[in-house]
């Protein structure tokens, strides 16, 4: 039975291929258990429709989605280039100056940004993805830097930069977080994610400011700087003070260099499980699907792999925001995923489960062990604060777990939880037990062959206590 449900869940990022609702409710059919808003482009009007369908469709699946609000962060790009296109040669000089909007086709290019108040001179400036080389030379003013272009290539409009030695000095909100932070904050976000984190102290910040607009939503700090992942102490900090961590590959590339990322993902992979964290391994997964019907053998090995080293959700962007083939993506990663799983085993953790361990975690590994031993069918949890859920896919059992919650933010959070389905029902002491009977007479959860009835581990607690897990109960339904 458990073949059925893909363990390992698939957020897709939504953008201009799929704004139209029938798209949005394609994706979430194909298996989408999550959208990811990208706050880089696009209006708050264009936010409301999009949070409308999502909701829309995943009511119409039955099923909760969990709806991401992706700040930009310090992602600085180019301004306008004259004809949309500027030569540069090694040995070229340029100017940098957010103070200038229009570019006459000559060596000073407007930025959207001022790096003259963070830059000092040596410091490395990467543009265009990586493709352009280059380092500062002179602060030219207070609003403008000389840098000395080491490759040949051409730029781009609102092409961006990548700046990997240059410390923010705590100050990774921009002016535009700070409006798309309080907007988020008065409307239905399951999640914030932080781009360009360099330290614990980054997301302290984010969650205070978040507080104070009386936000629920959780936090995924999104690891793409050099300074993010200076050392493993660094990235440990990071993930004990987030409730979550995107491994942005993207960025990640081009700042720290391809070759870092492969280890660094798993590393962060490891560390969220052992701290009972979410991870999300992002940036093309299915990137040749942008423009064909079908993935790489690389792009295939690739989602495997982060399925065997145990990722709570691998993510889809330019594939499902600008591609040719957005819900087609959805479906092969979903066949991945799914013959994965049931082909081979989660690889273990080289240390067990840490940070605060509480009674609930100690009932949650019980239960986890358990089903496996006894091979129940499926694992129901009643969660308040979804803690307990939380901790049960922390041990990534191969076996569905079924949350059921009376509240609805905590139920979006979970869909991007390993192996969390999460409904939400009004509670009762017995809403578990009660949920899996309405599932088997709904032929949602299927009885295997050999038995008669499904076996299900209930894991229950005290109603309204956070915390309170302490009942473990195995029952036929
Ligand atoms: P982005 O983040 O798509 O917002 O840049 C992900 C990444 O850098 O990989
Ligand atoms: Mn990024």
């Amino acid at each position: 039975m458990s073949r059925l449900f893909k363990r390992t869940k698939i957020l897709a990022t939504i953008g201009p291929s799929v704004f139209a609702p029938e798209k949005i409710e394609e994706l979430i059919m194909a298996g989408v258990n999550g959208c990811r808003l990208n706050f880089s482009h696009g209006s708050y009007e264009e936010r409301d429709e999009q949070i409308k369908a999502i909701r829309a469709a995943a009511q119409k699946k039955g099923r909760s989605v969990a709806i991401l609000q992706d700040l930009q962060g310090p992602k600085i790009r180019l301004g306008e280039l004259k004809n949309n296109h500027f030569d540069v040669k090694s040995g070229d000089e340029l100017i940098l100056d957010s103070s200038i909007e229009e570019h006459d086709g000559g060596n000073i290019l407007p930025v959207q940004y001022n790096l003259a108040e963070r830059m000092k001179v040596g410091e490395p400036l990467f543009m265009f993805d990586g493709k352009i080389k280059s380092t500062v030379t002179e602060i030219v003013s207070k609003t403008a830097i000389k840098v000395k272009v080491e490759n040949d290539g051409f730029l781009m409009s609102k092409k961006g930069l990548n700046l990997p030695d240059t410390d923010f000095g705590g100050d990774v909100i921009t002016e535009k977080d700070m409006a798309d932070i309080e907007f988020g904050a008065s409307r239905d976000f399951d999640y914030v994610a932080m781009s360009f984190v360099q330290s614990a102290e980054d997301i302290e910040k984010l969650r205070q400011i978040m507080l104070s607009h009386g936000s629920t939503a959780q936090i995924i700090a999104k690891i793409e700087t050099k300074k993010a992942i200076e050392s493993d102490e660094k990235m440990e900090e990071i993930v004990k003070a987030t409730d979550g961590i995107m491994v942005a590959r993207g960025d990640m590339a081009v700042e720290a260099g391809n070759e870092v990322v492969p280890i660094v993902q798993r590393k962060l992979i490891a560390l969220c499980r052992q701290y009972g964290k979410i991870v999300i391994v992002a940036t093309q997964m299915m990137g040749s699907m942008v423009d064909n019907p079908e993935p790489s053998r690389a792009e295939v090995s690739d989602v495997a792999n982060a399925v065997i080293q145990g990722a709570d959700a691998v993510m889809l962007s330019d594939e499902t925001a600008n591609g040719k083939y957005p819900v087609e993506a959805v479906k092969q990663m979903k066949k991945v995923i799914l013959y994965t799983q049931n082909n081979t085993k989660i690889l273990p953790i080289e240390h067990e489960q840490t940070g605060e361990y509480k009674n609930y975690n100690a009932v949650a590994h019980a239960a986890a062990r358990l089903a496996e031993e006894i091979e129940a069918d499926v694992i129901v949890c009643q969660t308040s604060s979804g803690a307990t859920a939380a901790s049960i896919a922390a041990q990534r059992p191969n076996v569905p777990i079924i949350t059921v919650t009376s509240n609805a933010r905590v139920a979006g959070q979970l869909a991007l939880t390993y192996a969390n389905s999460a409904f939400v029902r009004p509670f009762t002491e017995t809403y578990g037990l009660d949920l899996a009977q309405e599932l088997a007479a709904s032929d949602y959860l299927k009885k295997r062959e050999d038995r008669k009835s499904i076996l299900a581990v209930i894991v229950s607690g005290q109603p309204n206590v956070e915390g309170g897990t302490d009942t473990i109960q195995i029952r036929n339904v």
